[in-house]
């Protein structure tokens, strides 16, 4: 069986700017479970099993605050590694 992608937001990073919440290809029309929810002002990941693992979201965070990666959910560590964002991508 194939795994999960894990997604974690650090909040104590995010600004609630939203912009995951607009860019990534399974939120809002047309899913029935969009991946990410910023209701409350807060973001949060709604359905792992959504995610397509575009990178998107990582790519586009202007704080650096998600972090998907393979493997087993252990949504209470903090990862050690950011990501980092490529150069030609800051928009
Ligand atoms: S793009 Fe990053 S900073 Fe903006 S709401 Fe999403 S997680 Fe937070
Ligand atoms: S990796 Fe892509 S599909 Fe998954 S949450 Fe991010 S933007 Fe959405």
């Amino acid at each position: 069986m194939e795994e999960l992608p894990d997604i974690r937001i650090m909040r104590e990073r995010c600004v609630f700017c939203g912009d995951c919440v607009r860019l990534c290809p399974q939120s809002g029309e047309g899913t029935d479970r969009p991946v990410f929810s910023d209701s409350g002002g807060e973001v949060v990941v709604e359905s792992r099993e959504s995610c397509i693992a575009c990178f998107t979201c990582v790519e586009f965070c202007r704080a650096s605050a998600i972090v998907i990666s393979r493997g087993p959910s252990v949504q209470d560590d903090i990862p050690a590694v950011f990501p980092a964002r490529p150069f030609d991508r800051i928009v």
